[in-house]
């Protein structure tokens, strides 16, 4: 049975999010039920969605935690990252791909992106490798999975880790593989823009036991037995013997999550539909491009991202941008190079210059809206507001 996303009203000129969750009475239903059960954390419902969600991406474990910032920490910590570490990250992603590399004292080092597809350029990463690199972090931007063959070619030439920040791929797949199970550990995020939500939330999966028992007890304050452990031993002991943090699951938030994981692969195909209304309203525009999409994978469009030629109808991406969003389209840019932040350029040195595929991208691109329960109607309406945003800036110059 294919379940509708709860309807979201609206007339023509109200706002139209770059990105909104979808909650249905299904997921309402499942949450009450925790709501009345005994448990509503570190209960039942936190290791079904674990196995839920390793099922879905055919790993062997998978660990829950409370944000996708929280899986990419738990993954940099079960690494062993510490001082004197370098890890390679895209630098066209949000900024907790790299924060999670400094909480453990490590260096990010910043990759640029391939300018077709906005990935982390595979020849970059080579030429950044250095005696102290530990790991490569590639992030699916957009939703479009990397080439992980290649990466993982690079990982074991070098010997180091490749690892996965899928916070917008969960869905897609790569040769046929599923996202998830294309890296050492591959973390996600359920938060309400990202593909499946739990409000707030976050998990890790991986083929890896060591890893898997490094996690579970770093997200529960580094406590070395859990408390079914503890239970069967009739005992009130535990020990501290790393240092860990509260990064836990609810059940509340885990119940939400199986029952958002049911409806995936339907919420995937209505994004691709989505992306195949844009493909065609746009293709007439020869000022919009779409971003280049490989064959060899399902890309699940997390977000729709185009290059827009700047100036070429007489407007800047800005300007454009500031129409837009005039008109109630809320349109958005992903990402500010995280090499430009001021804390990284104060902390480690990163400047202008250093990634200059994804400095001149960054003045291109915009994100457009895309949800689950969007119309095509919407499109029609995102379409003629760029064409109209272009044709007033030109009889304008013309006045
Ligand atoms: C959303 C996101 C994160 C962080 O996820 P949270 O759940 O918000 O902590 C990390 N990396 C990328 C690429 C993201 O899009």
């Amino acid at each position: 049975m294919t379940i509708q996303p709860s309807s979201f009203a609206r007339n023509e000129d109200e706002f139209l999010p770059y990105g909104r969750h979808a909650i249905d009475d299904v997921d309402i239903a499942a949450v009450v039920d925790v709501l009345k059960s005994d448990w509503l954390t570190t209960g039942p419902a936190v290791s079904e969605f674990e196995r839920a969600v390793a099922y879905y991406c055919g790993t062997d474990e998978a660990v829950a935690v409370n944000s996708g910032t929280a899986a990419l920490h738990c993954m940099m910590y079960a690494l062993g990252i510490q001082p004197g570490d370098e890890v390679i990250v895209p630098t066209l992603t949000f900024a907790a791909t790299a924060n999670c590399v400094v909480y453990q004292g490590g260096t990010p080092v910043f990759a640029d992106v391939d300018p077709e597809t906005l990935l982390i350029s595979v020849n970059d990463v080579e030429a950044k490798i250095s005696p102290r690199t530990k790991a490569i972090l590639a992030v699916d931007y957009a939703g479009q999975p990397c080439d992980y063959d290649r990466l993982q070619r690079i990982a074991n030439k070098h010997g180091i880790a490749l690892l996965a920040d899928a916070c917008h791929s969960l869905g897609g797949s790569y040769r046929d593989r599923a996202v998830g199970s294309l890296a050492l550990m591959t973390a996600f995020s359920f938060h309400p823009v990202k593909p499946i939500t739990t409000g707030e939330g976050g998990m890790v999966t991986t083929d890896d036991p060591q890893l898997v028992a490094k996690m579970r007890a770093f997200r529960n304050h580094g406590i070395s037995i859990d408390h079914h452990q503890r239970r069967k031993s009739g005992a009130w002991h535990y020990e501290i013997c790393e240092l860990g943090f509260n990064y836990r699951m609810s059940d509340i938030q885990s119940a939400l999550g199986i029952s958002q994981l049911r409806k995936l692969n339907d919420r995937v195909k209505q994004r691709q539909r989505i992306a195949g209304l844009y493909n065609r309203a746009l293709t007439s525009m020869a000022a919009i491009q779409p971003l280049a999409v490989r064959e060899d994978v399902s890309h699940p469009y997390h977000i729709l991202v185009v290059r827009y030629a700047n100036e070429s109808q007489g407007i800047t991406r800005d300007e454009l941008f500031a129409k837009l969003r005039n008109a109630g389209i809320g349109v958005n840019v992903h990402y500010i190079p995280v090499h430009l932040h001021p804390y990284y350029q104060k902390n480690f040195g990163t400047q202008c210059g250093m990634c200059p595929v994804a400095e001149s991208t960054y003045k291109e691109i915009l994100t457009l809206p895309i949800f689950p329960a969007m119309r095509g109607e919407d499109v029609q309406r995102v379409a003629s507001e760029i064409v109209l945003a272009s044709r007033q800036s030109t009889q304008m110059d013309a006045a």
